[in-house]
């Protein structure tokens, strides 16, 4: 008797080590055997049910076959991705998937990946790479941060020197380069046959250095301007300059034409007044209509951004930092992303429910996966966090008892030089309690449990080209690098 039940416990441990997948599916009804095929592409059968919500899967595994139910596109991609967790692959080319019955949705609609292209560039292949793992995760945005003070990284036709000079202020060795209208097309494209819309962020008023070193006149006094290593400078795109505001509808008109999202990233954050609070345009634009001073005059000026993107149907998403003060009203498309919970707690999330705005909840602790596990180069130890505190204590998520809740969102931001080599070891293991918490309906397991999941799936997501870093400070080995 004791053999037999410690055989099933080694049975019932070695099933669930091989059903393991992340996102937990919302149920898992365990089956008995298994399905074997060297074709497996031609084994799974697809039936519509209409009655499904959109993104909502069945998967049945038997000895037979492979049966998913959906009632579009989204579900069948989301069912066949966890299919790719399920199965082993034999050295004869024989995939073996044990016998279940899965139903799963996800718990939220809005789930966003962002990748910072301006401060650091990456490779097209690098771009693909991440939307896969997006894919994977079962996240449907990629939002893609283009431009920054480092870099213009989108080739705007009706002003080259954006690309031409603005792609080329860095000084590091991937800091140069910008993405053609032709390479987005491509990205857009292989992004949505992965069920992933890409929210491109034109970055506004600041973060504008490399946009103003090639057009200095769009700036408040057209002088020439330094382009800092690290942060951001009062150097700002100027609001009351008409050729200006002209300028940025010129590029938005480039920008809705390459990305079809509903959602359009106008940045917003981190826009000092210095040069709006002297500048006699800025001056004129605040008398003019009437508003209290140079806070005021970025929501008058993110309001006619906002209303222009407006009149071609798509909505506006902006930094949190549009909702720390009252002023001149947002128009009712414009949705509030918060995200400085390390200086500002919860306020853009209770100030954008103030404003009846939807919210998208990606907050610097815990969701900025570039934060290291450890202290390095900018990042110091009150900047730094492991996935302990990802998976019990994010405090964008569980917010959906909000109904304007949108979904939530993580970042891998690039600052400090955080090159491509480097991106797999921040993202992971921590973006898997991220992936679990945007998606997985069912009760949160213990830390213990779930951090043993992760473990028991490193070897998985290693095999499909992502290397993991320490996940918590005790895994950080003095010999391991953060570069
Ligand atoms: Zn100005």
């Amino acid at each position: 008797m004791k053999y037999v039940s410690i055989i099933i416990l080694l049975l019932s441990s070695f099933f669930l080590t091989a059903q393991t997948v992340i996102p937990t599916p919302e149920t898992v009804v365990q089956g008995n055997g298994e399905f074997r095929t060297k074709n497996l592409q031609a084994d799974i059968r697809q039936t519509t049910d209409a009655a499904l919500p959109s993104e909502a899967y069945r998967l049945q595994i038997t000895e037979n076959g492979i049966e998913i139910e959906a009632s579009g596109d989204a579900g069948f991609f989301y069912a066949r991705q966890t299919l790719k967790q399920l199965g082993t692959e034999q050295q004869d080319g024989t995939w073996i998937i044990p016998c279940l019955k899965i139903e799963d949705r996800p718990r939220i609609g809005f789930r966003s990946f962002l990748l910072d292209s301006g401060r650091q560039y990456q490779k097209v292949t690098t771009i693909k790479k991440y939307i896969d793992m997006a894919a994977l995760l079962k996240m449907n945005y990629f939002h893609w941060h283009l431009t920054e003070g480092l870099g213009w990284r989108i080739e705007i036709k009706q002003y080259p020197r954006l690309t031409e000079v603005g792609a080329f202020v860095g000084k590091g060795p991937e800091q140069q380069g910008f993405y053609s209208q032709k390479e987005i097309k491509e990205i857009v494209r292989y992004a949505a046959e992965r069920c992933i819309t890409v929210i491109p962020e034109i970055d506004m008023p600041g973060h504008a250095e490399a946009a103003l070193v090639a057009y200095p006149e769009l700036g408040c006094f057209g002088d020439t301007i330094q382009v800092p290593e690290n942060g951001f400078t009062q150097n700002i795109f100027c609001a009351g300059k008409t050729h200006t505001l002209d300028f940025l509808k010129n590029v938005l008109d480039e920008v809705c034409e390459l990305f079809p999202s509903e959602y359009i990233h106008l940045g917003g954050d981190e826009a000092p007044k210095g040069n709006w609070d002297t500048c006699p345009d800025c001056g004129q634009c605040i008398k003019e209509h009437g508003l209290k001073d140079s806070h005021d005059l970025q929501l008058w000026f993110s309001a006619q951004m906002a209303n222009y993107l407006k009149s071609k149907g798509r909505k506006a998403i902006f930094w949190g930092d549009v909702v720390y003060q009252e002023g001149y009203p947002l128009p009712d498309n414009t949705v509030i992303h918060w995200w400085n919970w390390r200086g500002h707690k919860d306020t853009a999330f209770k100030e954008a429910l103030k404003r009846n705005l939807p919210v998208i909840c990606g907050t610097n602790y815990y969701t900025y996966l570039n934060f290291p596990v450890t202290p390095w180069k900018g990042y110091e130890a009150a900047r730094t966090f492991n996935i302990k505190d990802v998976y019990t204590a994010n405090p964008s998520y569980g917010k959906e008892d909000s109904p304007l809740l949108l979904g939530m969102s993580c970042a891998l931001w690039t600052d400090y030089g955080v090159t491509e080599d480097m991106i797999d070891r921040r993202l992971f293991p921590r973006i898997l309690a991220i992936a679990e918490q945007m998606w997985s309906r069912s009760e949160p397991e213990s830390f213990e449990q779930f951090y043993q999941k992760v473990k028991d799936k490193k070897e998985w997501f290693e095999k499909q080209g992502y290397m993991f870093g320490p996940g918590l400070k005790s895994e950080v080995t003095d010999d391991f690098s953060w570069d």
